[in-house]
């Protein structure tokens, strides 16, 4: 899906919209590492790695050799359970980490160095945070929130910083903006923060949101809201937008390409329908069986054992192998590569390698063979999908220029 030419962006940053796809297979590159490493990435991950020392206990391996392109105008989703990396891997693309190895690329050019170069880039990459409460000063007004960074950044040349404050709250659909305004975080519902935190993000006029669990603190109620705010920003701007989450239901519906970490190692990526409708990766038809479906009344459990491994000492080969209902003899010795399934879509599992040096009985796959089938899938089926796609997602998708109703919700928590 191609965003819409829209309107263009009221801050006149005019954001190319759809030129890229993540999927362009780059010269000298494997297909599988080009499907995720896209040249036409705004912002891109090459490997990157993070090991937070742990003293005599060695290292906590949260992020290990990750490669992920941001393509312009797309809004791009991680999903993963709580404790895979997700959090570490965006703090990474904030350069609020420093990473343990791997390069960050903003246009395709190494992330420039030095204060300067560190300030260029946060402003044209912004994050926002999964708690709006404890992102805000409480005793400071909304007014006084986006104030300052505007100033810094934001102010267009003939602007004045009355008119940036009032498109700003339009944008996030916080209206009359000379009501919210004076208005105290206190005052404001958990949506209508988020709304402020986003609107302060914004400011900056930034070209990427990176966006850590941005619903998952709020009332059921109001996430649809946020989600169709972040759809809005992408359809409307171009933005570019990392939406972090461990609702693959959520991505469904928001995102363009889904990427699924485990244990700090990203194991598929594909577009949003392929990974929800076609999942290939043991792990994501793991997660897709424990998503809700208005099909399924009993909620299911993640079957198969355990949870996401000890990060101080990862399990050797693949990290999934102590969980997986598949797990070969190789899966214990060797990760497995990165391969492609489909075209754009890429699963690291040894079901799906073309070559396993390893053992000679691990099947070769086609990639027309039907995926794998969780063996205690509680869904019974067999086939193509591995489960009934999400026909009902709990949300349905956005459509343009959908009402926010943001100003309408109750203040309150
Ligand atoms: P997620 O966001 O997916 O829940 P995180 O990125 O927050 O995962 O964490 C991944 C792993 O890294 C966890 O084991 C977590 O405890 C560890 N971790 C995160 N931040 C730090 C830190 N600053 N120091 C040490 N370990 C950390
Ligand atoms: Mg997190």
């Amino acid at each position: 899906m191609t965003a819409a030419a829209g309107h263009g962006s009221p801050d006149g940053t005019g954001m190319s919209t759809g030129t890229g796809t993540g999927t362009g297979t780059g010269a000298g590159m494997g297909t599988a590492a080009a499907a995720v490493a896209s040249r036409t990435a705004l912002l891109e991950a090459r490997e990157i790695t993070k090991h937070f020392p742990a003293g005599r206990r060695g290292a906590v391996h949260a992020v290990d050799s990750v490669s992920l392109a941001l393509p312009h105008g797309r809004i791009t989703a991680i999903v993963g359970e709580s404790g895979s990396g997700k959090s570490t891997l965006a703090r990474l693309f904030a350069r609020l980490l420093k990473p343990t190895s791997g390069q960050l690329l903003l246009d395709g050019r190494p992330a420039p160095a030095g204060r300067g170069g560190r300030r260029r880039y946060a402003q044209q990459v912004q994050m926002v945070l999964q708690d709006p409460f404890a992102s805000l000063n409480p005793v400071h007004d909304v007014r006084y929130h986006l104030t300052r960074p505007l100033k810094v950044h934001g102010l267009g040349p003939a602007g004045s910083l009355e008119e940036a404050l009032t498109s700003l709250l339009e944008r996030v659909a916080l209206t009359p903006p000379e009501r919210f305004l004076r208005m105290y975080p206190h005052e404001l519902s958990g949506g209508q923060r988020q709304r402020v935190a986003i609107a302060r993000a914004l400011a900056v006029r930034p070209r990427v949101l990176l966006a850590d669990e941005p619903v998952s603190m709020l009332d059921v109620s109001i996430r649809l809201g946020i989600l169709n705010l972040l759809a809005g920003l992408r359809e409307n701007e171009g933005m570019t937008i990392l939406y972090i989450t461990h609702d693959i239901a959520s991505a469904r519906y928001l995102a363009d390409e889904i990427a699924v970490m485990y244990a700090g190692g990203l194991v598929e990526s594909a577009p949003a329908v392929a990974v929800t409708d076609q999942p290939t990766h043991p792990y994501t038809q793991l997660l897709l069986s424990a998503a809700p479906d208005p099909d399924r009344p009993e909620p299911a459990v993640l079957s198969g054992s355990g949870a996401v491994p000890s990060l101080l000492a990862p399990p050797a080969g693949c990290r999934f192998h102590p969980r997986c209902p598949h797990a070969m003899d190789v899966c214990s010795q060797l990760p497995p590569p990165l391969a492609e399934v489909a075209p754009g879509h890429v699963s690291a599992c040894w079901l799906h390698a073309p070559k396993n040096p390893a053992t000679a009985a691990a099947p070769e796959r086609r990639n027309d063979d039907p995926p794998t089938q969780l063996a205690d899938d509680p869904s019974g089926q067999q086939g193509r999908q591995t489960r009934p796609a999400l026909r009902h997602p709990p949300f349905s998708r956005p459509r343009h220029g959908q009402s926010n109703e943001a100003g309408d919700e109750p203040a309150g928590h």
